[in-house]
């Protein structure tokens, strides 16, 4: 036959912590903290088996299930030395829900049931209150009116108004013994009037009513959505507690509190909690008394005038705070508890695992290892990747109010304010006189690079998560929020307006890249300070995980920032936006238009040294480490003059008339330019491009002294599709490097490798292994080609297809793992048959982002490559994984305890 029901409390505790399926998180807590001793009133919990069986059975109950609750009850009665129903010493009990995860204030719950004509009687006497009595019978009628009949709380909200109206009172508290009972009386008739039916008296309908109401909670709207919003399923079901009641409001040697074990927005190990003299639980929360802090510290921190429990209920608190490190120890984690003082006696009526915000949750897990509650690896799984990611950019002050104009895609975390500007042009002017700039622009292209670094922040009205703003953004550290689609911009009048407001060049705007708000006006920030918590915690990671970590970096500050944030090396040095510094683009803009190869050389020939000095500059910045190096990769068009000055400039430097520069632009359009004329596609048709490149690199990597180099220059063709096209690509690349070796007198080592981006790459990578030393996976692009799904232009439906369920995230964020992740899987496992120990790496979007990062250490990639401010993200990420496959037995963990 199977238990229904768990007791717990009086020495007979049947479920433990580890139970929440069956139990609920509640109900296993209450059990677990009964075991250990702690004082919780008895009760027992019946199991979410028996809501389940509620449901299919067209919410009937297993048979024994009513004998086992009056069992239950008689346990209670028991301990208490009470009886239900008994008119001398009453047994009161609470009925509340407790499913296996915490879904707050989304089920229901009856206090003070058992109460009737004949029991308010001895909870007068046993209580010596009779104002308390009828007030806590007349509470009883009105939860259990709304909860289990149906009857809302307005009616009875406006008996009491009308009373007090008709006697003069002002507040609750004015209101007398015989002011509660004759209250109960139109209560009643109330109940009588509405559901046609006396309001229930004996104690055994009462919890029978209360039970059912609580089970057919679980499919109430509120607790529907609840679930959908946090992915519960419903099949969990959720069980029910009853649970003996305790009074925190019996007079002024009671109180009911909740108190987290350490401080839950820095993590101190301080004991940070409030109370309420003479109180329900639901007067804590509510909000209309001021409560009073837990200590004395508490207490000053906040200025309060009010007596700390310390000082109030020294003994009290001395108990309570010995619970708390009990209760620490056990769990091995910060706990959020809820507790009842009764005539000076203490109850703890609830403990589970406390809420925090990232700091809190990174010192925390730090101080819990090094006080040997918890091993290393386990305070690296404490720490959510998200929630670095939170700590490493500024944040919105919490605390300030926003005036929120719409929100866009969460491109790149972190928030920033400034003055608005609509051109690349404008920001960088505004900022050299000194502003602070918002960069807003319909989307963004090569071109705005500029604008893009000096401002505090991007705002596209179109693109999504991988659009060149996100992606660039993210690159720079930059906050950015992208594909703001309410945002309409009209960059001649400089005003945008955003569902009817218009927002003028120049007016304030914070953006936060973390939530995608844009907000009107300046809202001040908050930076956490990171600290040797973090430090240390990265260390941890760093010693667990398996897969190397780089960073795609192009300019010598990302690869700074990178080198600064562990990288152990450059996987994606994209050579393109070195092209866009100030200086070179007019070259590089005559070796577009030029007419003919020699053309083309001539301008080579210019740019050559500035690519030169960038890569040994980088080279230095990352000695000691392997720098990837990818050969140009966009249509070249991108890099073509759009305004008339810029036009004219180019048709000056290259001596030609405007005219002549707007048709070659015009015959470079393209109607499809991320499948065009890009990639190595460039290096087949320009050789000389390619050449001139490689002849810099090699350069660069032979003019830095061998203890400024790094430790291999790996070179890496884009956009291949064929066997051949990386032969023929690699081949300039070794021509290159042969040419200068032999003109130098000196050689270094180098590796010619191969991006895999198109999904014939992928399952032709068996092939391709055969000439590639190493490979990349742009998971960008192979997103893209995979879905046939326009990285630029996704935004636009991927809420409808997030919406109805199509893809379960962003697939340009988080790897789509059956379909892009398969093609991955397939080229590692051929590229390494063809080619064993071929280096595979990640160097798209998707190396950045923890859940990709935990498949990617799932087929045994080698590394990832992101952001510079994403690598500790990742470095936790890998960390995290590694840690979970241990946990799978795969590798015996170190015995790590701090
Ligand atoms: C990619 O496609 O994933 C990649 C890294 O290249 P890019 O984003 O520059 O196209
Ligand atoms: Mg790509």
């Amino acid at each position: 036959m199977s238990k229904w029901v768990y007791m717990f409390g009086g020495g007979r505790t049947e479920g433990r912590a580890g139970m929440k399926d069956l139990l609920g998180g509640k109900g296993a807590n209450l059990a677990e903290m009964a075991a250990i001793g702690l004082p919780v009133p008895p009760g027992f919990t019946i199991t979410t088996d028996v809501c389940t069986f509620y449901y299919a059975n067209g919410r009937t109950y297993p048979a024994g299930l009513e004998d086992a609750i009056e069992a239950g009850v008689a346990h209670i009665a028991s301990v208490m030395g009470a009886s239900f129903g008994d008119r001398k010493q009453p047994l009161l009990l609470s009925v509340r829900s407790g499913a296996r995860a915490s879904m707050p204030g989304m089920m229901d719950t009856i206090l003070n049931l058992g109460l009737n004509d004949d029991t308010v009687l001895g909870l007068i006497e046993t209580s010596g209150d009779a104002r308390f009595a009828w007030d806590s019978y007349r509470r009883f009628v009105q939860m259990y009116s709304d909860v289990v009949l149906g009857i809302g709380h307005h009616y009875f909200e406006e008996l009491l108004e009308d009373l007090k109206a008709d006697r003069g009172y002002i507040l609750d508290t004015d209101l007398q013994a015989g002011d509660w009972k004759e209250l109960l009386g139109s209560y009643k008739a109330l109940v009588m009037k509405r559901s046609g039916a006396p309001f229930p008296d004996d104690p055994y309908d009462q919890l029978r009513g209360a039970i059912g109401a609580v089970f057919s909670s679980w499919m109430n709207q509120r607790a529907i959505t609840y679930r959908r919003l946090h992915d519960i399923p419903e099949a969990w079901g959720t069980a029910v507690n009853v649970q003996a009641m305790v009074f925190g409001n019996m007079g002024s040697d009671c109180a009911t509190g909740v108190a987290f074990t350490r401080d839950p927005s820095t993590g101190e190990d301080t004991f940070f909690g409030e109370y309420l003299v003479n109180a329900q639980g639901e007067d804590v929360v509510a909000g209309i008394r001021t409560p009073q802090h837990l200590t004395i510290l508490g207490k000053q921190a906040n200025q309060s005038d009010l007596p700390a429990l310390e000082e109030l209920m020294p003994d009290v608190f001395r108990q309570l705070d010995a619970i708390r490190r009990i209760l620490e120890k056990h769990y091995r984690d910060m706990q959020d508890i809820e507790f009842t003082v009764q005539r000076g006696a203490l109850w703890m009526l609830q403990t589970r695992t406390g809420k925090r915000t990232p700091a809190a949750a990174l010192k925390i897990a730090v101080d819990l290892a090094r006080e040997g509650l918890i091993t290393r690896e386990e305070a690296v799984m404490r720490v959510d990747p998200g929630q670095i990611d939170q700590l490493l950019h500024p944040m919105l002050d919490p605390r300030a109010i926003r005036d929120v104009l719409t929100t866009g895609l969460p491109a790149s975390p972190g928030a920033a304010s400034g003055k608005l500007v609509f051109t690349a042009a404008d920001a960088e002017a505004w900022v050299r006189r000194g502003e602070k700039v918002i960069l807003a622009r319909v989307e963004t292209s090569p071109e705005d690079i500029g604008g893009m670094h000096v401002a505090e922040g991007v705002l596209t009205s179109r693109g999504g998560m991988t659009s060149h703003a996100a992606v660039v953004a993210r690159g720079m550290g930059r906050p950015c929020v992208a594909g703001a689609g309410a945002v309409r911009i009209n960059v001649t009048d400089r005003v945008m307006t955003v569902l009817g407001r218009e927002i003028r060049e120049g007016d304030l705007l914070t953006l936060d890249g973390s939530t995608g708000q844009v907000i009107y006006g300046a809202v001040p920030m908050v930076r956490p300070d990171l600290g040797k918590d973090f430090s240390l915690l990265m260390e941890w990671a760093d010693s667990i995980r398996r897969m190397g970590v780089r960073a795609n970096a192009e300019t010598p500050a990302d690869a700074r920032v990178a080198r600064s944030f562990g990288a152990e090396g450059i996987g994606l040095c994209r050579t393109e936006h070195m092209f866009f510094e100030p200086g070179r683009i007019v070259h590089v803009r005559q070796m577009i238009l030029a007419r003919d190869e020699d053309g083309r050389r001539q301008a080579l020939d210019l740019l050559r040294p500035y690519q030169r000095a960038d890569f040994i500059e980088i080279f230095r910045i990352m000695h000691g480490l392997p720098v990837t190096i990818r050969l140009l990769d966009p249509p070249l068009h991108e890099f073509l003059p759009h305004t008339d000055a810029d036009i004219q400039e180019v048709a000056d430097s290259a001596g030609v008339d405007v005219r002549t520069v707007r048709q070659a632009i015009a015959q470079m359009a393209e109607s499809n330019p991320m499948l065009g004329h890009r990639g190595c596609r460039l290096g087949i048709t320009f050789p000389e491009i390619y050449a001139m490149q490689c002849q810099a690199i090699f350069e660069a990597a032979i003019e830095v002294p061998p203890k400024d180099a790094p430790s291999m220059v790996e070179v890496m063709i884009p956009l291949v599709a064929t066997r051949r096209e990386l032969e023929l690509t690699k081949a300039i690349v070794d021509q290159a490097a042969k040419d200068v070796f032999a003109r130098c007198g000196k050689t270094i080592p180098y590796k010619v490798g191969t991006m895999i981006e198109l999904p014939r790459a992928a399952l032709c990578a068996g092939d391709l292994a055969d000439d590639a030393e190493f490979f990349s996976f742009g998971t960008n692009d192979l997103t893209q080609t995979a879905l046939g799904i326009s990285r630029d232009d996704a935004a636009h439906f991927m809420d409808a297809y997030h919406r109805h369920g199509v893809y379960a995230k962003d697939p340009f964020v988080s790897i789509d793992c059956e379909g892009v992740g398969e093609l991955v899987k397939i080229a590692t496992v051929r590229g390494r048959a063809a080619h064993p120990g071929l280096k595979v790496g990640v160097c798209g979007e998707h190396g950045g982002d923890p859940d990709s990062i935990d498949f990617f250490e799932g087929i045994g990639l080698d590394y990832v490559s992101c952001s510079p401010y994403r690598v500790p993200i990742a470095r936790l990420a890998a960390a995290r994984s590694a840690c979970r496959r241990i946990g799978n037995g795969h590798k015996e963990l170190a015995d790590s305890t701090a």
